[in-house]
């Protein structure tokens, strides 16, 4: 559905994009992580036809958006970060507008637009003027406007963004329910987003994919945690075994963080020389990581997560 190929983006001397790649398969829900400034809107505005790139290409549903902008685009509903509403029209108004600008024809103008109210549960607030609603519910008119035109591909940035708790799960339960219908790909900084919604996250730094994995995956880690019943000098052996690319000491208990290459098994080895030493175990396991952790790792650190997706 999305194929994008080393695009780069600079913007004056800064490189916005520096030569982002990937693919994203119909029916998926993916999300597009990353801090403020890594370049997530930047790709989102590529990726929908609204900004060229410098470099690299990118197809949507077999269109090449940079030579087939129009066609690419009559496949993508796109909610951006600061949807354009007009505060003095009223709900039906502003979707007939955008419908004519989407050039919906005439006789399934109203089809559509019921459509789309209704599934962002709209009906009820079509006279209102859009100045008069709340977030959450402008929100949604940027939603039902987005899949006006039952796009194959809806393309979300920061949809949640600025919502209270309540308008969170809505607008939350109305993405999932959109994507039975669309394939979608949002951006966001909330990581709990990702974790609710997604079962795959690209993860964006300083204009450079750092990672792209399946949830279960990035969880999944072949680091180990080892806390031994008293102090012991275990760090050097540690880092000897096979396997082991690092050892850090835990901060609050006698043991260490054993970080491991992709693949390798180090509980048994540890087990092994925990016996061999005669050092009494407290607890030995792997550590499954929380997205959280896993950012927090790309965020102090230049390596690469392994992709998966
Ligand atoms: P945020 O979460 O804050 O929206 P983002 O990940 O969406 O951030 P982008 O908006 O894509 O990031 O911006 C990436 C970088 O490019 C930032 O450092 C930003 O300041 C810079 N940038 C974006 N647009 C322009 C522009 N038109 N001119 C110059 N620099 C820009």
């Amino acid at each position: 559905m999305i194929s994008v190929k080393d695009i780069k983006k600079r913007y004056g001397a800064f490189d916005a994009l520096k030569g982002v790649s990937f693919e994203i398969n119909q029916g998926e829900i993916v999300g597009l992580l990353g801090p403020n400034g890594a370049g997530k809107t930047t790709t989102i505005k590529i990726l929908t036809g609204y900004l060229q790139p410098d470099e690299g290409e990118v197809e949507v549903a077999g269109y090449n958006v940079i030579n087939q902008t129009t066609k690419a685009q009559a496949e993508i509903g796109y909610l951006p970060e600061n949807a354009p509403l007009y505060s003095e029209l009223s709900v039906q108004d502003y979707l007939e507008m955008m419908a004519d600008i989407r050039e919906i024809p005439a006789k399934e103008k109203q089809e559509r637009l019921l459509e789309a109210t209704k599934a962002t549960a709209l009906t009820d607030k079509l006279t209102t003027p859009i100045g008069q609603l709340s977030k959450g519910y402008r929100q949604r008119v940027g939603l039902a406007q987005a899949i006006l035109h039952k796009p194959k591909l809806l393309v979300l940035d920061e949809p949640t963004v600025g919502l209270d708790p309540t308008q969170l799960i809505e607008i939350r339960s109305l993405i999932r329910k959109l994507s039975e219908h669309s394939t979608i790909l949002f951006s966001t900084h909330i990581l709990p987003e990702v974790e609710a919604l997604c079962s795959r996250a690209i993860i964006l730094m300083n204009g450079s994919i750092r990672a792209d994995a399946r949830l279960s995956d990035l969880a999944d880690s072949a680091n180990a945690v080892v806390t031994f019943e008293k102090a012991t000098d275990a760090k050097g052996e540690l880092e000897r075994l096979e396997g082991a690319t690092s050892v850090e000491a835990l901060a609050n208990e006698p043991g260490f963080r054993v970080i491991g290459s992709s693949g390798s098994d180090l509980c048994p080895l540890i087990f092994a020389l925990a016996k061999k030493h005669d050092w009494k175990l407290r607890e030995l396991r792997h550590e499954v990581r929380t997205l959280e952790t896993v950012f927090n790792e790309l965020a102090t650190s230049t390596s690469t997560v392994e992709v998966n997706a």
